[in-house]
């Protein structure tokens, strides 16, 4: 049998470029990361032909019985991770998990309660474009202007005036600590479900370098392959309920999906034992480090950094006042081989395909080995650049320096 570079050339020779991209880029962009040469060997292996609908133990398919294991060291591993008392692996990504939440606490129509896209929140937690915004009634919340922070008293009054059936914490763009017992407070205070999803800070949430929402709210959910650093895909956890449990159980499969993806779950479980190791707690808190530098490097510069610095991985840059819009900060960037992602900020004049700023976030530059010292100076570089928009030099310079600055740091080497 033909191995890749055979039986597809035409493929191989995208995915090498792709590993190339990886290797002479700096990513910045806050929802990436590198996962380990062992999540992807787990990911690529023969778990993938495996038809196992149903959960361990209780499958509608023969043969299982090794893709037994891997789901139940997945399910024992996260479940340590988070202190959580159940877990479902099944969920083939963050939007999904999401979803099956939703169908099992909701019925159509039902009022919801999340942060809006444009202050930070994510698709799913309502947006109109999205089945979230179509399927249920949703209100929406968001920052306070002034603090750049959550505004927990308007997220009070809305709860109060729409009695939500479910409120949603949790976000894409939110750069600071969130005290989830607040929204727990208003959720009781309504008689609300209350579901976080971690997806961006599960990583530092795993490694204690950042609040746990799992034993506060009802569900947590989350992606496996941002902070955390696994395989793409999804995970809902929840406190011991054996009425959501079993809700939750059966959204999944039969509900939403039908085979769940066996050799993503035998990834999950290698990157769930990685995120148990004392080293992991050590990178998530340099991710921390090197986002804090890089805000201040950029306030030193400055520039605007909603809510005035960060305590996660991630920070938005405001560029309403330089007069430079996200889409060519991107594009800028880019041509130096920086990569970040356009992003609205609290009252963008602009729409959300040209955007007034940056999201910028530290997981991925931190797995390759870049701590403060590299952040301080990729953040000088990128600064040289948007304080000079139409400077070709300045970003002919850059991308020899990112480049390397990117040898010297090889991600998979
Ligand atoms: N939830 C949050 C908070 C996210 O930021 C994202 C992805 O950006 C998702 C869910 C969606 O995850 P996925 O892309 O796996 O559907």
């Amino acid at each position: 049998s033909l191995k890749l570079a055979q039986a597809d050339a035409e493929l191989y020779a995208a995915i090498e470029a792709e590993n190339q991209r990886q290797e002479d880029h700096i990513e910045l962009i806050a929802s990436e990361n590198y996962c380990s040469p062992a999540v992807m060997e787990a990911q690529g292996c023969q778990m993938t032909n495996k038809y196992a609908e149903g959960y361990p133990g209780k499958r509608y398919y023969g043969g299982c019985e090794h893709v037994d294991v891997a789901e139940n060291l997945a399910i024992a591993r996260v479940k340590e991770l988070f202190g959580a008392a159940y877990a479902n692996v099944q969920p083939h990504s963050g939007s999904q998990a999401n979803q099956a939440v939703f169908l099992a606490l909701l019925q159509p129509g039902d009022t919801i309660l999340g942060m809006s896209l444009a202050h930070g929140g994510h698709l799913t937690h309502g947006a109109k474009v999205n089945v979230s915004g179509k399927l249920f009634n949703a209100i929406q919340y968001g920052i306070d202007e002034t603090t750049g922070e959550i505004d927990f008293d308007e997220v009070r009054a809305l709860a109060k005036e729409h009695q939500p059936k479910l409120i949603i914490g949790g976000f894409s763009a939110y750069s600071k600590r969130i005290d989830w017992q607040r929204f727990r407070d208003i959720a009781d205070e309504v008689g609300a479900y209350f579901m976080v999803d971690m997806a961006h800070v599960a990583g530092l949430i795993a490694a204690d370098v950042y609040p746990s929402p799992v034993n506060i709210a009802d569900v947590t959910t989350s992606t496996t392959h941002k902070t955390l650093r696994g395989p793409r895909g999804g995970i809902i956890l929840a406190k011991a309920n054996t009425e959501i449990e079993k809700k939750l159980n059966s959204l999944v499969f039969p509900g939403i999906q039908g085979g769940p993806l066996m050799h993503v779950i035998a990834a999950k479980a290698t990157a769930f034992k990685e995120a148990l190791q004392p080293e992991f707690k050590t990178y998530q808190q340099q991710v921390v480090n090197n986002a804090q530098v890089m805000a201040q490097v950029f306030i030193d510069r400055g520039y605007n950094v909603v809510s005035g610095g960060t305590e996660n991985h991630l920070f938005l840059l405001d560029l309403v006042d330089k007069d430079i819009t996200g889409k060519d900060a991107e594009a800028r960037l880019g041509e130096a081989h920086i990569t970040v992602n356009k992003n609205s900020v609290p009252n963008d004049p602009r729409s959300p395909f040209v955007t007034s700023g940056l999201r910028l976030g530290t997981p991925a530059g931190t797995t390759r080995g870049f701590g403060e010292a590299e952040f301080s100076q990729m953040t000088h570089w990128m600064c040289d650049i948007l304080d000079d928009m139409d400077n070709d030099e300045v970003v002919t310079r850059v991308r020899e320096q990112v480049s390397q600055l990117c040898q010297q740091f090889p991600v998979y080497g």
